[in-house]
């Protein structure tokens, strides 16, 4: 049986609706213990990424929230004026956090999307509308590091706007702000600097994009998807990590994910923007509808309001307060682990990060060391051009003994790797995990893996009737 159904051994495979429905504390008990299985997968903190709070008590928490509203549509305001309260506090306390008091011109506001991917999405969208109306633009293109996330592509893809690449500084990882400067012409929407991007965690030069993007007239979205509700608290701290948000006179735009270091459950972001005519260039509207006249204020249709609401009891419940001594954890953490690295002179750091970094090899494929580490529980996230490998260090990493056990199971993996780098390494750069037994032509297998995830129905074989 594939790795990917490890449950199709225990328990029924659907493959149609039940005859007879089953009783309900029966399913609990079911997926209580796929929940708990799983979850021992991240709770001794090897796990980069993924679980950001890592906190079962937060969780709950947030569960119990979210049950009271899950069922009602938060389209619908006129039943849950709840979902305008938690929405429209949600983006205000995320618009403060981005410094939108240093905005005098225009009227910062925000829009509450389902992901990283919703909130980029709904930010390329809003400037190809503000660049053609404003500009006229017919044919749009958008500036990005080659390091900015594939949600833009993604977004470029969908909304027909082309995707223009500048290479990064080997060394800084930090994108050529020269080559974005010779990549934009007349029919630019947009630049793409991140704070900080999923590779490597660290925070392109947002000081002279912005400069640039204000000098050609051109928008700048910042992804903070990742460090969007971390960074600011690392800066508060005292560590080394620039301003990159609404201070920035060319910012027009910023993603930060509250379901990953804002802890909320997952599905839920904000899209930040600098004036609120260009995320009003989202609404849309069909008045003369038989069905009745229909506006959505983004992408989404219904939408549950249990989401608005777990995530703004996500934000009040940390507080600033809150939310600074988790990141302070993180941050001290984060380094206590870039030290291990940085004493084997074997391993090399991807520029310099803070509380996401990764690290490759000279000596060896870094995927010997992601191999080895597997062994020892470890799940990091896996890079290419050159291979690295990386850990997003979040709540479960803080807990006593972790970075101990990191820089000692390092302190094997290293040797291995030198003892097998004339071998193929087993795993390879996979986002957001690193499957074992992945070859270099790895298009198909790709095609398959998607196919795994949705198709169980095919892939799985039938066996006998379960009883
Ligand atoms: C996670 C992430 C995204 C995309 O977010 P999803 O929530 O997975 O859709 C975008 N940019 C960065 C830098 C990210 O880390």
């Amino acid at each position: 049986m594939s790795q990917y159904h490890p449950y199709a051994e225990r328990f029924p495979v659907n493959r149609s609706l039940p005859a007879h429905g089953r009783d309900r504390a029966e399913i609990v008990a079911e997926l209580a213990q796929l929940a708990a299985e799983e979850d021992k997968s991240w709770e001794a903190g090897t796990v980069s990424g993924s679980y950001y709070c890592g906190d079962h008590d937060n969780y709950a928490f947030l569960g119990e929230v979210f049950a009271k509203f899950a069922h009602v549509n938060a389209l619908q305001r006129d039943v849950c004026p709840s979902a305008t309260r938690f929405e429209g506090e949600i983006i205000a306390m995320t618009l403060d956090l981005f410094h939108a008091d240093a905005v005098t011109d225009t009227e910062p506001a925000g829009i509450v999307t389902s992901g990283g991917t919703g909130s980029i999405l709904h930010g390329v969208l809003a400037h190809r509308e503000w660049a053609a109306s404003v500009r006229g633009v017919t044919r749009p293109n958008l500036v990005r590091p080659e390091t900015a996330h594939p949600a833009f592509t993604k977004a470029a893809h969908l909304f027909g706007v082309e995707v223009r690449t500048a290479p990064i500084d080997p060394t800084t990882t930090l994108v050529d702000v020269d080559a974005m400067a010779g990549l934009i012409d007349d029919q630019t929407i947009m630049l793409i600097g991140s704070a900080g991007n999923y590779g490597y965690g660290t925070i392109d030069p947002i000081d002279r994009l912005s400069d640039l993007a204000l000098a050609r007239g051109v928008g700048l979205h910042v992804d903070g998807c990742l460090g969007g509700f971390i960074l600011p608290w690392g800066e508060q701290l005292g560590y080394d990590i620039p301003p990159f948000d609404f201070r920035h006179p060319g910012v027009t735009s910023i993603s930060a994910d509250t379901h990953k270091y804002g802890y909320g459950f997952k599905g839920s972001s904000v899209c930040a923007f600098r004036d609120k005519a260009m995320r009003n260039s989202l609404y849309f509207f069909q008045t003369d509808w038989s069905g009745g006249k229909y506006f959505s204020p983004g992408i989404d249709g219904s939408r549950s309001n249990g989401l608005l609401a777990s995530t703004w009891a996500a934000m009040v419940s940390y507080g600033q307060d809150g939310y600074r001594e988790h990141a302070k954890a993180i941050f001290e953490t984060a380094f206590a682990m870039q030290d291990a690295v940085r004493s084997h002179p074997e391993l090399i750091m991807m520029g310099t990060p803070t509380f996401c970094f990764s690290f490759r090899s000279d000596e060896f494929d870094i995927y010997h060391v992601n191999d080895f580490m597997r062994t020892r529980g470890w799940r990091f996230n896996g890079q290419q051009y050159p291979n690295s490998i990386h850990m997003a260090v979040t709540g479960p990493q803080t807990q006593p003994g972790v970075v101990d056990r990191f820089r000692t199971d390092l302190a094997d993996a290293v040797p291995y790797a030198i003892e097998h780098r004339d071998q193929q390494p087993r795993s390879a750069a996979i986002y957001g995990g690193v499957p074992g037994g992945l070859t270099p032509d790895a298009d198909e297998f790709i095609q398959s893996m998607m196919g795994t995830m949705l198709d169980q129905h095919q892939s799985i074989p039938k066996l006998a009737d379960p009883v």
